[in-house]
């Protein structure tokens, strides 16, 4: 089967042709390849992680954005959100407390807030690397000028993530208003890099519009830039934005283009999104099964958690006031469960298993 051929080719050359990568997407549901997919992956997976998950305690700080991206619950024309900003003391306790349970990084992730200032956001930085020396700071914030991500990396950020969301322009262009652009979106992931974050970039499974073809330039996007880490989850609807009675992503073609990401950069940091745990009970432990190696369990207030809603019924703000430590234990089980186990670990790219 072409598909087939073209899955051992992708494993072999870490690459393929745009036409190949749109004929082994369009062919996921054929019997069987999604199968051998889930096998390579794992395996790859195994022989860089060996059995572990690394854990990202994730910090949405703020939900205040500048931004009206079609998609997003935390959108500037968005009336219905109580908006919040978690201070400098919040955030440090939110670390605390992290640190206690076993965190290594913490992701501080937020909307495009003008009320945080870069130099604010910099004595975050210093101020978690201080208290936490052996820990990674990642930061999710959105676009700026490189002189500002420049700025936070001299303060000791280590990791940022920024997905691409789409490679397309035309697709980028009717999932954003024209206040945003994909070539400043591309812009920034090349900066990132180039200034020695370990990058991370990503785009939704099913957003609106998206077709195979757009899916193959994600990939080749992905092999140009080859970032440290790569996002992806599927699109899930939010009623309050213009997407709100769009369909959802497919749970399934997330699963192998995870499986996919893996076997194209054997080495990535790869998570098992919190969207993926959203739309499937087991998303999580299938994530994992299928080639991811990173979860980000929430350590956000209970207080202001479920106002960061990016999409409908986000896992972590279903539980209601489930704590930390209670999130942490309960994934733990999950994953002891499927034979994975939880590492207490900064979770740097590429540390081979013997
Ligand atoms: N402001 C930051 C963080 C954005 S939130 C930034 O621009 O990077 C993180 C990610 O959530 C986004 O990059 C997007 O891919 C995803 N997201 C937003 N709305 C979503 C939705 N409705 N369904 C699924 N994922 C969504």
């Amino acid at each position: 089967m072409q598909e087939e051929i073209l899955l051992e080719k992708l494993e072999r050359e870490k690459i393929l042709s745009r036409s190949q990568f749109i004929t082994l997407l369009q062919g996921w549901q054929k019997e069987g390849i999604a199968q051998k997919v889930f096998e390579k992956a794992g395996r790859l997976r195994e022989r860089y992680y060996g059995k572990d998950v690394y854990i990202r305690g994730l910090i949405e700080f703020t939900n205040h954005c500048k931004n009206d991206c079609y998609y997003c619950g935390i959108r500037a024309s968005n009336g219905k959100v109580r908006r919040y900003r978690l201070t400098k003391e919040e955030i440090l306790s939110c670390c605390r407390r992290g640190y206690e349970l076993g965190y290594r990084t913490f992701v501080l992730q937020g909307g495009e807030d003008a009320g945080y200032k870069p130099d604010e956001i910099a004595g975050l930085v210093e101020a978690i690397k201080k208290a936490h020396p052996g820990c990674a700071v990642t930061l999710s914030v959105g676009e700026h000028p490189r002189a500002v991500y420049q700025r936070w990396f001299d303060a000791g950020a280590d990791r940022y993530l920024l997905r691409h969301e789409t490679a397309d322009d035309m697709h980028y262009r009717s999932l954003h208003p024209s206040s945003c652009s994909p070539e400043n979106r591309k812009r920034c992931l090349y900066d990132l890099k180039e200034i020695g974050y370990q990058t991370g970039c990503g785009f939704m499974v099913g957003s609106p519009g998206q077709t195979a073809e757009h899916l193959a330039q994600d990939l080749l996007f992905i092999e140009k830039l080859q970032p440290d880490m790569v996002g992806i989850g599927p699109f899930i609807p939010q009623r309050d934005t213009p997407f709100g009675e769009e369909p959802a992503g497919r749970f399934e073609l997330t699963l192998f283009l995870l499986g996919i990401l893996r076997i194209l950069l054997p080495d990535v940091l790869l998570p098992a999104t919190t969207a993926l745990g959203t739309i499937h009970p087991e998303g999580l432990e299938l994530g994992m099964l299928s080639g991811a190696n990173v979860c980000m369990p929430n350590l956000t207030p209970d207080g202001v958690r479920g106002e960061y809603a990016l999409y409908e019924g986000k896992a972590s703000e279903k539980r209601g006031n489930a704590d930390a430590a209670e999130d942490l234990q309960r994934l733990k089980e999950r994953m002891e469960k499927i034979g994975y186990h939880v590492t207490v670990d900064r979770g740097d790219r590429r540390r081979r298993c013997s």
